[in-house]
C-alpha cells in the first residue's frame, strides 16, 4: 500500500468542503433530487414480502461470489468465448485503457459512443480516447450533461443531480446552440437528436456492465435511458469494461439483485430497461455488434479481496443508496471526495484503490451515523469499515502530532495523581492557549478554525458528583454499605422466608 505523504487530496478536500458546505442553493438542488427518494424507496421496499431476508439473501450470494472470484469469472469466461465474445484481464488503468485505445487504433475507429460505466471515469478512459484523437460521446443524459460541462459525474448514479434545468438549459444554449428551454421534456429532445446522431456515426461503443452471470456467460446491463441498448446495439464494434467484483454465480440470482438494485437506487420496481448481452451478433441474429469484447479490471480490488476484514465492501453493488442517506453526501456535495466512487462507499474503498495514507482523509468524512450501514441493500457494514480505514491508517503512516497527543492522554489517564494534578492545571493551560491565540500562534488553530474550543467548566465531574451526592446524603464512594441487621431483623427475616436457624 502507497507510504506517500502527498497532501495534495486533503487539501483540495478541505478547500472543496468549505466552498460547498456554504453553496446553500447548490445544497438546496440537491436536497431537491433527493426529496422524494427516501418515500419511493421505502414504498418499493415494503412490495419486498421480506426486504430483510432478501438483504441477507444477497449478502449470502456476494459473499459465495467474491470468495470464488477466481472459479465465476473462469466459468464466464468459459460460455462467453464460446459463442466468440473476447475476454481482456486488465490487472491495473494503464493496462485497461490501452488495451481500448490500441483495439480502437487496429480497427480504424474514429467516433465512440458511450454508456455509463464508472470504470470509465475510474481509469479515465475518455480523456486517453480523446488524447489518440477519437471522438467520444457520453449516451447517459446526466453524463452527456457532465460532458458538456466538463465536469465528472457528481453521483455515480445520478451525474448531474446538483444542477438546476436553467443550468442545464444555459449550458445547452452554449455548447449546441440550441433555444433556451424551461421544460424538461424539451431539453430531453435535445440531448435526443444529438444522440441519435452519435449512435449512428460511432464504430465503437463502450459500456460498464452491472452484473457479470458466471453460469450464462452474460453481461447484464441496467438503464433507464435505452441508451445502452442503442450504444450496444448499434455500432460494429463494442467493448464492456467491468470490475471484477460485479460477478454474481447464477442467472436465477439476478431475480433477487435487479429489483433490489431498482429499490435501493432510484425507488423504482425495476429500471425501465434490463438487457443481458452473451457476446457479438450471432447467424441469424438482427442486430448487435460484430465483435464483443469484455475488459475485467482489476484495478487493486484484488487488494481488497485480500483483506478479510473489509473483502466485503466487494459485495457493492453501486446502488448509490449510500450516498442517498449520507449527511455528509448532501452536504459537501459529490465533487468535494475528488474520486469517481463518492460518499461512503466510495470512502471505504478510495484508500484502497488509491493508496491509504494519501486518501485516508476520506475515512474522517462521516458523522458515524450509520445510516449507510443501515440502508445498504447487501448489507456491507459501511460505517465500520470507515473506522478500520482510519486505525489501519494511524497504524500505518506518520501522524506524529496526533498519535503523540494519544500516547499523552493514555499516559495521564494511567496515573489517577497525574491526572488530578493536570486538572489543577487546566486552567492555567486553556489561558495560556487564549493568548496564543490572540498572538495568532495558535497551535490548535487548524482544529478550531471551523469548530469553538469549548470553554473549561469551572468544576469537574467529581465535584458535580460530590454535591449531588451530599445533597442526597449519599457517600461519594458509591453505593452504600448494608450495615448489619439487628437480632430481632435477623429473627423477622427468617421468619418471612421459612428457614429454621440451626442450632
Ligand atoms: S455500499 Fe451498499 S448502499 Fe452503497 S452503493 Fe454499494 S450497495 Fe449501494
Amino acid at each position: 500500500m502507497s507510504a506517500t505523504t502527498d497532501d495534495q487530496p486533503v487539501r483540495q478536500f478541505h478547500a472543496d468542503a468549505a466552498v460547498t458546505t456554504t453553496d446553500e442553493p447548490r445544497r438546496a438542488a440537491v436536497r431537491r433530487a433527493l426529496k422524494n427518494y427516501e418515500v419511493a424507496r421505502d414504498r418499493t421496499k415494503s412490495t419486498f414480502t421480506d426486504w430483510k431476508q432478501a438483504r441477507s439473501a444477497a449478502s449470502t450470494v456476494k459473499h459465495e461470489a467474491v470468495n470464488h472470484l477466481d472459479r465465476y469469472l473462469a466459468e464466464f469466461e468459459e460460455r462467453f468465448t464460446a459463442r466468440g465474445g473476447k475476454v481482456f484481464w486488465a490487472r491495473d488503468s494503464r493496462q485497461a485503457r490501452d488495451y481500448i485505445v490500441q483495439l480502437a487504433r487496429e480497427r480504424g475507429v474514429r467516433s465512440i459512443v458511450k454508456s455509463k460505466a464508472m470504470t470509465g471515469e475510474e481509469i479515465h478512459l475518455n480523456q486517453a480516447l480523446e488524447a489518440e484523437g477519437f471522438g467520444v460521446v457520453e449516451s447517459d443524459l446526466g453524463e452527456f450533461i457532465q460532458q458538456l460541462k466538463g465536469e465528472a459525474p457528481y453521483h455515480f448514479v445520478f451525474p448531474c443531480m446538483h444542477l438546476r434545468r436553467d443550468e442545464i438549459s444555459d449550458l445547452f444554449n452554449t455548447k449546441l446552440g440550441t433555444e433556451k428551454t424551461d421544460s424538461p421534456e424539451e431539453l430531453t429532445m435535445i440531448a435526443r437528436r444529438f444522440l441519435r446522431q452519435a449512435y449512428v456515426e460511432a464504430d465503437m461503443g463502450i459500456s460498464g456492465g452491472n452484473f457479470i452471470v458466471a453460469d450464462s456467460g452474460m453481461i447484464s446491463i441496467t438503464e433507464n435511458e435505452g441508451n445502452a441498448r442503442l450504444t450496444v446495439g448499434v455500432p460494429k464494434i463494442h467493448v464492456a469494461l467491468i470490475g471484477i467484483e460485479k460477478v454474481v454465480p447464477r442467472l436465477a440470482d439476478l431475480a433477487l439483485f435487479l429489483p433490489m438494485l431498482a429499490t435501493a437506487g432510484t425507488g423504482q420496481h425495476m429500471t425501465g430497461y434490463n438487457s443481458m448481452y452473451g457476446g457479438p451478433r450471432q447467424e441469424g441474429e438482427v442486430d448487435g455488434p460484430e465483435e464483443f469484447h469484455v475488459v475485467f479490471l482489476d484495478n487493486h480490488r484484488t487488494r481488497l479481496l485480500a483483506d478479510p476484514e473489509q473483502r466485503d465492501a466487494l459485495h457493492c453493488i453501486r446502488c448509490g443508496a449510500c450516498l442517498n442517506v449520507c449527511p455528509i453526501f448532501k452536504n459537501i456535495g459529490g465533487h468535494t471526495y475528488g474520486t469517481t466512487y463518492q460518499g461512503p462507499i466510495g470512502s471505504v474503498i478510495t484508500p484502497h484503490f488509491r493508496g491509504l495514507q494519501d486518501w485516508k482523509h476520506l475515512s474522517g468524512a462521516s458523522s458515524l451515523c450509520g445510516a449507510c450501514t443501515e440502508t445498504c441493500p447487501v448489507g456491507i457494514d459501511i460505517h465500520h469499515h470507515l473506522l478500520h480505514n482510519r486505525r489501519n491508517a494511524a497504524a500505518s503512516g506518520p501522524m506524529p502530532g496526533e498519535s503523540a497527543v494519544w500516547k499523552a492522554f493514555r499516559w495521564v489517564m494511567r496515573k489517577p495523581s497525574l491526572y488530578r494534578l493536570g486538572l489543577k492545571f487546566a486552567p492555567w493551560m486553556m489561558r495560556i492557549r487564549s493568548w496564543l491565540h490572540r498572538t495568532a500562534i495558535d497551535p490548535a488553530a487548524g482544529w478550531t478554525a471551523s469548530r469553538d474550543l469549548p470553554e473549561l467548566e469551572a468544576r469537574t465531574f467529581r465535584d458535580l458528583l460530590k454535591a449531588h451526592r451530599a445533597s442526597r446524603k449519599e457517600p461519594l464512594g458509591g453505593v452504600e454499605k448494608p450495615t448489619s441487621l439487628s437480632k430481632d431483623q435477623k429473627s423477622e427475616t427468617v421468619k418471612s422466608t421459612g428457614k429454621k436457624r440451626r442450632k
